[in-house]
């Protein structure tokens, strides 16, 4: 029988002829054996059809040892399997012999005097041991060949046929010494051998197909699914057992940069070793996860401070650098830690602690490492609940846009709106809109959110009525949202249904977020404005944007943040600050808007220093639709 010599489909039928009609020429051995050769054929096929339907590998193993058993009355059979990972063998089926006995074994590492099984895995060679009171390869086992009546024995490897691999070992104990009669065992136990072999050989592909599901192909870090699958038992384990578990949410500084800069191969290869060096100083975690691109999650099995001092070695670990072009490149990275607690924890919550504490050691500038305390667990909490209400609200169309007027300071008549969101229901009023839209940005929501808005800002601009009376709309539009393939084109294809002009539209875009160099927002960004809508920077001078993005970004106008419009009159750098905004708008061709005016004061400032276009609570907050086509009417008609 040689059904294990190819790869898969280890079970073709052929196969499972041949190795039949070999098993039944073998029969012959049988005679005076305790087994019958029918009840020997039939047990083989037991073995097959639990092969064939991927049974635990223990079951199939211990049928398999108790099979052999059958024919060899006074043996007692141990197949052990290897797991390459940790190069250790593992328990794997029995017959006669105790659970206690499979449970010593379990683990034995691979060596030359460990026993017959080890020793076999060892070298790879069978070995037989005539008497083990004598051998020399047993003296460190005496006592268990004592307590489970083990006198001589005999071990093969079990090979995997198509790379030379081992997979495990099949050992057969006896009560008496070797005796040269025993050598017909040899040849008829290949037949439960070569079945040991199909079964490892299929425990193996499983293992590997699973490994591949379960790790991330560039780092061979755990991935998603692995977390999934063995967080919760992790954490619940801690919780139960009382033992110490420390969560450390890691993301790369500044990584994207280095993508820019040396392209996707190296950056790969820089990537990779920092995977490695990770997984060399945090190999004591239960769990090491590649969450998303630059983030990692490592769930160590370690109090708090002893979790933070790793984290610190692995920093130090990074600060070697790494070589690239003639450069040594320096890479950081924030850490959020957090623990279990006792009573409410969980999985998720701790990771969205763990996160949201790197979120904050992002904020001090990243290169640091920060432990989740109370207030970063509510602060989790109350963004969970925040997504999931978000995602009711977005069932529900609880999400509208209202509109706040964009004055022409010189006609003192509306030229526009801006469309802000506004939440319609109960439970999320309370919680402020800059908020909500920061856990949208996370989670993935805003892309829904931003096309939401889109959609009722064009219906409202094309509605035959009128509402918003001739006038544009500006729509906030997230870079996310620029990012995400086919924005463009989902756009253009609300304006075609509502039948909206897209001259009437204009996306406002925050400085504040990072717009990268040639990518995808770019694109976005270029064809939405060849397409007709306009573009605004909006809350101009919290962010980045250099002159440079300025000019090669198609913006028809700025805002200015109301930040610096508070400030007018009382400081002298805002007031700075507004005006040159406004000399480099003006130079650049581009309308200046001042938001967040509220009183008159600022808006003789500011229309003493130029402005055009103001916008503010001075002459009306965000309105729903029908209230602001009120306003409009009642005001200046
Ligand atoms: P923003 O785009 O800068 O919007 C202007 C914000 O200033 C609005 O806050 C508006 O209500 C407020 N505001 C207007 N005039 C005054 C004033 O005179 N005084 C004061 N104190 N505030 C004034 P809101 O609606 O809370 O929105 C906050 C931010 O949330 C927005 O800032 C924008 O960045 C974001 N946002 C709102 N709606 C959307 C949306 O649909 N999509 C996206 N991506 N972001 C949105
Ligand atoms: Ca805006
Ligand atoms: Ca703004």
């Amino acid at each position: 029988m040689n059904l294990s010599a190819n790869s898969a489909p280890v079970l073709t039928p052929k196969a499972l002829r041949e190795g039949q009609q070999r098993l039944r020429a073998s029969l012959d051995t049988l005679k005076g054996r305790l087994i019958s050769p029918d009840a020997l054929l039939k047990g083989q096929q037991r073995v097959l059809e639990l092969v064939a339907r991927n049974a635990p590998v223990k079951e199939t193993l211990s049928e398999i040892a108790a099979l052999a058993e059958e024919a060899f009355p006074d043996m007692s059979a141990s197949i052990l399997y290897y797991d390459p990972k940790a190069n250790v063998l593992r328990a794997g089926g029995y017959g006669r012999l105790p659970s206690s006995f499979a449970d010593i074994v379990e683990g034995m590492v691979p060596g030359p005097d460990m026993g017959s099984c080890g020793t076999c895995a060892y070298t790879r060679e069978p070995i037989i041991s005539v008497d083990v009171f004598e051998d020399p390869l047993w003296a460190n086992f005496v006592g268990l060949c004592n307590e489970y009546g083990i006198r001589s024995a005999w071990s093969t490897p079990l090979i995997d046929e198509r790379d030379g691999s081992l997979l495990g070992v099949f050992g057969m104990y006896y009560p008496t010494v070797w005796s040269s009669e025993r050598a017909i065992d040899i040849s008829f136990a290949q037949d439960f051998h070569q079945l040991a072999t199909i079964a490892a050989e299929r425990h193996r592909d499983e293992q590997r197909s699973r490994h591949l599901a379960t790790h991330d192909s560039q780092t061979g870090l755990g991935n998603r699914n692995l977390l999934n699958e063995q967080g919760d038992a992790i954490v619940n384990q801690a919780i139960t057992n009382k033992t110490p578990l420390t969560v450390a949410f890691i993301d790369l500084d500044r990584f994207k940069p280095v993508r820019q800069q040396f392209g996707h191969a190296q950056s790969d290869h820089i990537f990779n070793q920092i995977a490695e060096r990770m997984q060399q100083r945090l190999d004591c975690a239960d769990l090491l996860i590649r969450f998303t691109g630059d983030e990692f999650v490592a769930f160590l099995p370690l109090p708090m401070d002893e979790a933070k001092r790793l984290l610190q070695d692995f920093a130090a670990d990074l600060a070697v650098g790494f070589e690239m072009a003639e450069i040594n490149l320096q890479i950081t990275f924030s850490c959020g830690l957090a623990t279990y607690d006792q009573d409410t924890s969980d999985m998720e919550m701790i990771i969205v602690q763990a996160d949201e504490a790197a979120r904050v050691a992002k904020q001090f500038g990243g290169d640091t490492i920060v432990i989740a305390d109370q207030t970063l667990a509510t602060r989790a909490k109350s963004r969970r609940n925040i997504r999931k209400m978000l995602d009711e609200a977005l069932e529900t169309d609880a999400i509208q846009p209202f509109y706040q007027p964009i004055m022409n300071l010189t006609t003192g008549r509306p030229k526009g709106f801006e469309a802000l969101m506004r939440i319609t229901d109960d439970k999320l009023k309370t919680v402020p809109i800059q908020d909500l839209i920061g856990v949208a940005e996370e989670t993935g929501q805003i892309h829904r959110i931003g096309l939401k808005m889109f959609d009722a800002a064009c219906k409202a601009v094309a509605d035959p009525k009128d509402p918003l009376k001739g006038l544009s709309v500006n729509v906030n539009i997230s870079v996310a949202q620029l990012m995400k393939v086919g924005t463009t084109d989902r756009i253009l294809a609300s304006l075609a249904l509502y039948g909206a002009d897209p001259a009437r539209m204009c996306l406002e875009l925050t400085e504040s977020q990072w717009l990268d160099g040639d990518g995808a927002g770019r694109r976005t960004l270029m064809e939405l404005h060849n397409a007709g809508l306009k573009l605004a920077l909006d809350d101009f001078g919290t962010g980045y944007a250099s002159l440079n993005y300025l000019r090669s970004l198609p913006f028809d106008i700025i805002k200015v943040d109301q930040s610096f419009v508070k400030l007018i009159g009382q400081d002298r750098q805002a007031d700075a600050l507004c005006e040159t905004v406004l000399a480099l708008g003006k130079a650049c061709g581009l309308g200046v808007v001042a938001e967040g005016i509220e009183t008159r004061e600022q808006l003789k400032a500011l229309t003493d220093m130029g402005f055009e276009m103001g916008q503010g609570y001075f002459w009306a907050k965000a309105m729903p639709v029908n209230v602001a086509s009120q306003w409009v009417g009642d005001n200046f008609n």
